[in-house]
Parts: C-alpha cells; sequence; structure tokens
C-alpha cells in the first residue's frame, strides 16, 4: 500500500482568508479619471448623504457607512453639491426599492429598511459599472422573485466528525463586520448554522435536554444580533425529530413516541402522533425562537439525511417498511405532516415572521416512489418545502445518458423530478425552496468559487419560471464573497434579464470596466468546458480535479484507493488520508468507462485553458488591483486542478497499456509517461506562486483544511522528481532488456490463488438447467476460508464452484451445502430480499479491469435474482443445499471475449443474519482484509481477490 508522511496541514490560525475578509471592502476603486456622459449625473463634486427613511432599530448604519466609504474610496467628499436621499414609498414585497436619479439628487426610495440597503448597494453597483462617480439619469426599480437567499459562513465549524466543533459553543466570531458587509453586497440575506433539539431544547418531555443551552443561546442571540444589521437573517439548520437513542429516558416515560421500530443505527424512530410528542415537538421550536428574538428561520432536514420520524422506514427511493402500528395506517404524507405542523405552530406563536422550510433530502439518481410527490401536495400552512434542484438531473454524454445525484453547477437543472415537486407543490398552494450549490459544489470545491455565472443565470431563469421564492444557496462550501454569489444576489431580482449575454455583460461591469466583454467571453470558455464535467456523484467524491496536483503519480502499480474528495482524515482512524491512490476507475465507474472520462476531462481542460488565456491578456491591466488578480489566480488554480485531473487520467491509462504490451515501442509510452509528469511539476510550480498569494486556494469548508496547501505541493515535486529518477530509469532499463513489466499485477505471471476458466460450448444449458450440475472438465475451488468468530459451526456449508465460457459470457457454476435448508427459506420468506445482506447467497465479486471496482453479482438461496445489465441467474434447491448458475455477458463488463487477459475475483458465500464488526459473515475463496467502509465503495480491499485465467 502506498503511503507516505505528508507535512502538516496549516493550522486555522493561518487561514489567512480569514483575516482579508475583515478588511475594509472599499479600499481603492481603480477608477480612470472621465467626464460624465450626458446621460450621467456627476457626484465628483462632492454628495451629501441625507437618511430619511424609517430605521427604528437602526439597522440601516451599516449600509450608510458602507456608502460614506465607498464615495471616499472614489474621492468624493460628502458635503454639498449632490444628494443621495432615502425614504419611504410603500412596497409589496420586502428588499424592493426604486431609485431616481436627476441631475442634483438621487432618491432611493422603499418601504422598509432593507429595500433601502439594496437600493445603496444598487447605485454603488451603478457606479462601479460606470468605472466612476456618475450615476445613469433615470429612474430604476427592483424587487426580488427569490425573497430568502440562505448561505453559510465559509470557515464555520460543521458540527461533524472528525472535528465536532459547535460554533454555539466557542468563542469565535464567525461573522466580521466586513465579512457580512461583503456577503450583504452579494445578495446573501440569510445564513444557516447548525443546532440539535436536545441541545438547545429543555421542553417538559424532555427535562434532561439544554445542559448548555444558555451558553448556546447567548450567542445565537449574539449572532443574530450581527448578522441583522446587514440585513441578514439568521437559520437554524437541525434534523429533527432525531430517532431516540434506544436507552433515552423519555421513552420509558412516553413509550408512544418511540414504537416506530429500529433504524440502521439502532435507534428508535420518532412518532409523531401522540400527545407528548406533539407537545415536545412544539415546545421545542417554541422555545428557540422565544429565547432568540428575529431569529429568521428553522430548515429542518424532514427526511432523507439520518433517521428522524416513522417516515424513515421509507426510503425515498421505496425500499423498507413502516412498522409503527400507527404510522402503517396513515399515509405517509401525513407523518411529515403531523410533525411539521406541531413545529410551525410553536414558531409560528414565538415569532409569526420566521419562515420553517422543510427539506426533502433526496439525493438519490434512482428514481424516487410515489409516496414522495405526495409530499409536496400536503405540505402544512406557512410551511415552505425543499428541494434539491438538480438530483435526478439526467444528461448524454458522448453518447451514454448519465444521471446525476445532488448539486451540479456543470449540469444546472432543474431535475424532472424538482419540476414535479415544485409545481406539484405551487399547484396547492405551498411555497417553494430551491437547494442549490452557488459558487462550487461536490464537483470541485477547494477553490472560493468557479467563474461559470452563465449556468447561474439557467438555474435562476428556470426557479422563476416555476415560481420558487426561496433558495438555499449552499451546504458547507460554495459561498465565499465574490462573483458567484453576486451573481446569485442578482438574479434574484426582477427585472429578470432573459439574455444571458446581457447579464453577464452587467456583471462582469461591475468588476471589469472596460475588459468586461473579453471577462464574459473567458467566462464563457469556462463554461463550455465545465458542463463536460463527468456526471456521475463517484467523480464528485473522488475524482482528481479536487486535488489532483497533489497526487504522486505511481509508475508502480500500488491498488491504493482513492480517498474521499470531501475530508482530509479519515474519520475512523482520525489520520489524515494517505495521499491519491492509482485505482482510478474508483471516481467513475460504474457509469462512465476510462475513455469516457478522458475524453471529458481532456474537453474541460482544454476549453479552461481558453479562458485563461483570454484573462491572461488583460491580467497586465491589474498589477495594482489585488481583488481582480486573485479573480485570475483562481481561474488559473481551476486550470491547474483540471489539467491534473486530466493528466492523472493519461498517466495511469499509459501505464495500464504498456504494462501489457512488448517491445521497444513501450519506450515511446514511457517518454509520453515522463512528459506528463514533467508538465505536472512545472505546473506545481504555478501553483504554489499561485497558492503563496492567495489562501483560499486547496480549502475546503467540509473538510475544514486544506486539501492542497504549499508544504503539501513541494511534497508532491519532490515525489514526482524521485519517480523520474528512479522508477522512470528502472523501466527503461527493463524495457530495454526485453522483461517484461510487473507481470505479477496483469496477471502475464500468476501468483497466488487461480482458477482456470475453460471454453465450454454448451456452457449456457448449464445455465438454462441449472440442476444438471457441473459439465465435464471444468476446475473447482472452494470457498471455505471463513470469517465466522471460533466457535461458529464451520465445517458442513461447504461452498463448490467453477467458472467457464462460452463467446458471449462468463458463467460460475457452485453448489452450496446447507444442513438447514428448511429453517433457512422459511426466514427468507419471513424477511424483505430485495437485497442480499442477511440472507444465504453466493457473491460473485469481479474486477473487470485493473483498478476498477469490482462488481458484485449476486445469487440468494430463495430463488431471487439480482439484475444488473444482463445478469442473469437460476438456482435449484434440495434438502441438502442449493446450487446454481450465474451467467455474465462479457459485454455488460466491458470484456472483450477475442481478447480475454487475467481478471481477478472472489467466490462469497454470506450466511443470513449474523454480523461481525459491520462485515457479513461467510466464507470466501480469499482471505478478507477489509479496508474502513468508503462512501458507495464499501470496504473492499483490492488484494482480496484472487485470478481468473482464461484458457
Ligand atoms: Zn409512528
Amino acid at each position: 500500500m502506498f503511503s507516505q508522511v505528508l507535512p502538516p496541514q496549516p493550522t486555522a490560525d493561518q487561514w489567512e482568508f480569514v483575516h482579508e475578509l475583515q478588511e475594509p471592502l472599499w479600499k481603492a476603486h481603480h477608477w480612470a479619471a472621465r467626464p460624465p456622459h450626458a446621460s450621467e449625473a456627476d457626484l465628483r463634486h462632492g454628495a451629501k448623504i441625507v437618511a430619511g427613511s424609517d430605521d427604528p432599530d437602526g439597522l440601516l448604519a451599516t449600509a450608510y457607512d458602507d456608502l460614506k466609504r465607498f464615495l471616499r474610496t472614489g474621492d468624493v467628499c460628502l458635503v454639498a453639491d449632490y444628494t443621495i436621499e432615502t425614504g419611504y414609498t410603500p412596497t409589496d414585497i420586502p428588499e424592493t426599492f426604486h431609485v431616481e436619479v436627476t441631475p442634483h439628487r438621487c432618491r432611493i426610495l422603499a418601504g422598509e429598511t432593507e429595500g433601502i440597503r439594496r437600493g445603496i448597494f444598487f447605485i454603488e453597483d451603478e457606479m462601479l459599472r460606470a468605472g466612476g462617480p456618475f450615476l445613469p439619469l433615470g429612474t430604476a426599480e427592483r424587487s426580488p422573485f427569490i425573497r430568502r437567499r440562505i448561505s453559510r459562513c465559509f470557515f464555520g465549524p460543521i458540527k461533524r466528525p472528525p472535528g465536532n466543533r459547535d460554533e454555539l459553543m466557542d468563542e469565535v466570531d464567525y461573522y466580521p463586520d466586513e465579512y457580512l458587509n461583503r456577503l450583504a453586497h452579494d445578495g446573501v440575506n440569510g445564513l444557516w448554522l447548525t443546532i440539535e433539539f436536545r441541545a438547545l431544547c429543555n421542553t417538559s418531555i424532555t427535562p434532561a435536554y439544554g445542559q448548555d443551552a444558555e451558553k448556546r443561546l447567548v450567542k445565537l442571540r449574539r449572532t443574530v444580533d450581527k448578522c441583522r444589521r446587514y440585513g441578514i437573517q439568521t437559520y437554524v439548520f437541525c434534523i429533527e425529530p432525531r430517532a431516540w437513542e434506544p436507552d433515552s429516558p423519555v421513552l420509558t416515560r412516553h413509550p408512544e413516541m418511540g414504537r416506530g421500530g429500529t433504524t440502521y443505527d439502532s435507534r428508535l424512530l420518532f412518532c409523531p402522533f401522540s400527545e407528548a410528542a406533539q407537545t415536545y415537538l412544539y415546545e421545542a421550536v417554541n422555545g428557540i425562537f422565544t429565547a432568540v428574538p428575529n431569529l429568521g428561520g428553522l430548515i429542518n432536514i424532514s427526511h432523507g439525511e439520518r433517521s428522524t420520524s416513522c417516515l424513515s422506514a421509507l426510503a425515498a427511493t421505496g425500499q423498507g417498511t413502516m412498522h409503527c402500528p400507527v404510522c402503517s395506517q396513515k399515509e405517509p404524507w401525513e407523518i411529515l405532516h403531523a410533525s411539521l405542523s406541531a413545529m410551525e405552530s410553536g414558531m409560528r406563536d414565538a415569532n409569526p415572521q420566521a419562515a420553517l422550510i422543510s427539506w426533502l433530502y433526496m439525493p438519490q439518481s434512482d428514481d424516487l416512489a410515489d409516496w414522495v410527490y405526495e409530499i409536496p401536495a400536503h405540505t402544512p400552512e406557512n410551511v415552505i418545502l425543499q428541494f434539491n434542484f438538480e438530483s435526478g438531473v439526467k444528461k448524454q454524454q458522448l453518447g451514454s445518458l448519465q444521471t446525476g445525484g445532488d448539486y451540479w453547477l456543470s449540469a444546472p437543472g432543474p431535475s424532472d423530478r424538482f419540476v414535479r415537486v415544485a409545481r406539484t407543490a405551487r399547484d396547492h398552494g405551498a411555497r417553494v425552496s430551491a437547494k442549490i450549490q452557488t459558487g462550487c459544489s461536490h464537483e470541485v470545491a477547494s477553490v472560493p468559487f468557479v467563474p461559470i455565472p452563465a449556468q447561474l443565470h439557467q438555474k435562476f431563469s428556470s426557479m422563476r419560471e416555476l415560481g420558487v421564492d426561496t433558495a438555499m444557496l449552499c451546504w458547507y462550501f460554495g459561498n465565499y464573497p465574490g462573483l458567484m454569489n453576486k451573481a446569485a444576489g442578482e438574479l434574484s431580482f426582477e427585472p429578470f434579464s432573459e439574455s444571458s449575454e446581457d447579464f453577464l455583460l452587467s456583471l462582469a461591469q461591475i468588476y471589469w470596466g472596460d475588459d468586461a466583454q473579453t471577462v464574459c467571453e473567458a467566462w464563457r470558455r469556462f463554461t463550455e468546458g465545465y458542463v463536460n464535467y463527468p456526471l456521475t456523484n463517484m467523480f464528485q467524491y473522488y475524482g482528481p480535479v479536487h486535488d489532483g496536483p497533489v497526487w504522486p503519480l505511481l509508475l508502480k502499480p500500488q491498488d491504493a484507493p482513492l480517498n474521499p474528495t470531501w475530508q482530509i482524515s479519515s474519520p475512523h482512524t482520525l489520520e489524515p488520508f494517505p495521499p491519491g491512490g492509482d485505482r482510478i476507475g474508483e471516481s467513475f465507474c460504474p457509469s462512465h468507462t476510462l475513455e469516457q472520462v478522458l475524453e471529458l476531462t481532456r474537453q474541460m481542460t482544454e476549453s479552461w485553458d481558453r479562458g485563461v488565456a483570454l484573462l491572461e491578456s488583460i491580467e497586465h491591466r491589474y498589477v495594482n488591483d489585488r481583488q481582480r488578480l486573485l479573480d485570475i489566480g483562481v481561474a488559473k488554480a481551476l486550470a491547474i486542478q483540471f489539467r491534473s485531473g486530466y493528466n492523472i487520467f493519461r498517466f495511469y491509462d499509459l501505464r495500464e497499456k504498456m504494462l501489457r504490451m512488448d517491445g521497444l515501442e513501450l519506450l515511446d509510452l514511457l517518454d509520453e509517461m515522463r512528459s506528463i509528469a514533467e508538465e505536472e511539476l512545472a505546473n506545481n510550480q504555478t501553483l504554489l506562486a499561485l497558492c503563496e498569494r492567495d489562501s483560499r486556494l486547496g480549502f475546503h469548508s467540509e473538510a475544514e483544511g486544506y486539501k492542497y496547501y504549499p508544504a503539501k505541493i513541494r511534497w508532491r515535486m519532490q515525489q514526482l522528481r524521485d519517480v523520474l529518477f528512479t522508477d522512470f530509469s528502472e523501466f527503461e532499463h527493463s524495457i530495454r532488456n526485453g522483461q517484461l513489466l510487473n507481470p505479477e499485477y496483469t496477471g502475464r505471471k500468476i501468483t497466488g490463488p487461480s482458477v482456470v476458466c475453460r471454453r465450454v460450448p454448451d456452457a449456457a444449458s448449464c445455465w438454462e438447467n441449472p440442476e444438471r450440475g457441473f459439465p465435464e472438465g471444468v476446475e473447482f475451488r472452494y470457498s471455505e476460508v471463513s470469517n465466522l468468530a471460533p466457535g461458529q459451526e464451520t465445517d458442513d456449508r461447504k461452498t463448490k464452484w467453477a467458472v467457464c465460457r462460452d463467446d458471449a459470457a462468463l458463467y460460475l457454476l457452485f453448489r452450496c451445502v446447507e444442513p438447514n435448508m428448511n429453517t433457512l427459506l422459511e426466514l427468507e420468506t419471513a424477511e424483505n430480499t430485495s437485497t442480499a445482506i442477511g440472507t444465504d447467497s453466493v457473491i460473485l465479486k469481479l474486477e473487470p479491469r485493473r483498478l476498477y471496482p469490482c462488481r458484485r453479482f449476486v445469487v440468494i438461496a430463495g430463488g431471487g435474482t439480482s439484475t444488473e445489465g444482463d445478469f442473469g441467474a437460476t438456482v435449484v434447491r434440495a434438502d441438502d443445499g442449493w446450487q446454481g448458475t450465474m451467467r455474465i455477458p462479457f459485454a455488460s463488463i466491458e470484456l472483450d471475449p477475442a481478447t480475454l487477459t487475467p481478471i481477478r475475483i472472489d467466490v462469497q458465500r454470506l450466511l443470513p443474519g449474523e454480523q461481525t464488526s459491520g462485515n457479513n459473515v461467510g466464507f470466501f475463496w480469499i482471505e478478507q482484509h477489509p479496508f474502513h467502509p468508503r462512501l458507495r465503495l464499501g470496504a473492499d480491499n483490492p488484494a482480496d481477490l484472487g485470478w481468473v485465467v482464461f484458457e
């Protein structure tokens, strides 16, 4: 296993961007002197500000101060000549404003403070677009259709492992004034932070809850008050009502609150149908909103993440059985309705202005069950229904239809599923919130934002058509102040620019003045590249575009796994993850092939580079404008990340080809790989300079640390130099001497367990008639390595098997000895057999290509078959056991029967029920050494496989 000691992470006090966010927003305008146009008011000779609108709580002081600093920064003195005044005009929607500009006066009129605030920022933007202290004469009116625009602190604690830090329990100020000022200018008017009822809510039903509640509430109140001064409301986010700990004393008093049965994490589901449950929910929410005046609202994941109410017994995709005796008599939506209604009335009685946002977190790429679509039609009054905007989004990539799970900027959505949910909710009078990602998503979250505002234009255009009026703009990342936040803020207001071109130009003019057209062209190139991002969550979760520049390039195969992109240390061991490995298939299987990913990442990087070239052509004009240089730096860092991703796939594609070839032409491949390593070294040098100037690069908010940082880039550069110096020379020497390269890895030399796979002309008849047994001449093996605990019986459950093939498919033939067939079959009819887990089964684990994750083909003794591709299985049962055949077409596992080379498999017999430390128990051909489980990749260790040699 590849592993090396990595240089230590920068510590939190070295996160320079936290200090930069506190620096004044306005330091220099970089305006060139020019006379006003005839259509402009001239503020060069001074402007006095007359605050004439009502502001009883003094909420607008920050906005007036900001306007003064803005003007002073532009050398506009604050006396005489021109007047900027604010005043009242009635409006229906908060934040609506009118601006009237005449040669001597600008009036900003609104119905309440937040309209005035928006108007002030609007005239600042107008001056930035004009490139001087000038305002276009005439009137403007703007009004938001996305009324709640909720973001999150970029560097706030996530309240999850491994750190488990709670921002309400420490003394850090996560909301410094100028940071809030920046967010306010971007149009953000809400921020969310995480809470739990058990920590905050002392209720008559749960008297032991809320041990440190007062300390937390003090900080929450302070946060609410501070953010409010910038027009930003605070929302608490939670996943409630949380299923109960099995030994919760609350259940001793009120067993009816936990009658929903046990969940996967041994908790007892919360049943909302009792007086105690209703009281608890009411008091919990009422208590928070009473203790914290002006709290903006509560965002609650009601279903989908962690277990909550009895409804959690049903997966959104349809699996599961409702065990609660009460809820099983109800429609699924009624369960949610019961808990939300109690929470809503608790909130409304304390603060009628606050919003309860119920989030159905259903990120699956598979289709959802019908009951899900009943929920939006039955959303309780005053509850806003929130749904993921893109989950389930589909698109063609290189001729294959792909489906994405949660959060895409490359596929802007909405998914059909969102459209259906939003329309249903609207038809039934409910308000709808879209959960999106704004600055970046899990696609690439190690930069402050990805500059592709055209994608946001598409999103907001659809949100507007669908009548969405709330947006949760981000999860932990994708929220850094700047271009993309600003785009989302601008796109939330009427009049909405139908033309993407017009919108982009108007946005670019705020930042780039006369170069706006060039920058728009660069954004277009970025977008054209970015839309080729492989549409699979595996690429988000394990792909190399987050931190490929610090992945080693392994010339010698290591079979080293990939690591989760959103973490820097293992939640199991708390140790830093080792560097990215060479098992690249883990980032795109099974939806894409390596060839497809190579092509998609090539298009991404090449188009992105064209955009960077455009920015480089204007870069010299911004040598004194740090913010714009940093913007260019972000684009360049992304260029390097995308190039590294592409280079990593190229490198391993070449390596895998080279290891299987013969002759001196191998040297050409080796040369090509060498030039990739050299290009990576040069790119590392560039990235190093960018990182030293911009501490945001490499930082991942969910990881609460850096995916790459200068010391790690230097470490990687040394790794590249080492491999160029040693391994490349060694390989060149071997090639010149005609030696095979790593033949144990490719199977050109078989070491360890193996089995011969013969071509059997009538193999298909074994599949059609499983009682026929094994055909003549096949080689047998036994799966008899057990992971049963000592003392559990092991000796009379032999599993004998063989593999054979014909021209179209691979066959696994097996016979399982089972002394308790009758008991076993009873057990299986009693349980849900839709999954192999927990039932007697035979599993063929097959690695179709080196570096690809294993595919699993499952047959259950009870006769169930699993279908994946054209996979088929047949089973027959006898008194003393069961036997059967699996048929796996070569085409379904990307194998060409004409050119078969050895592949690796394991054949496993998993027994019903028992588990040992989370792993199923049974018998294996190869002894198991499971990893700590990884999301969607499980615990597979690629070393636990044996060879199939095709005869
Ligand atoms: Zn129930």
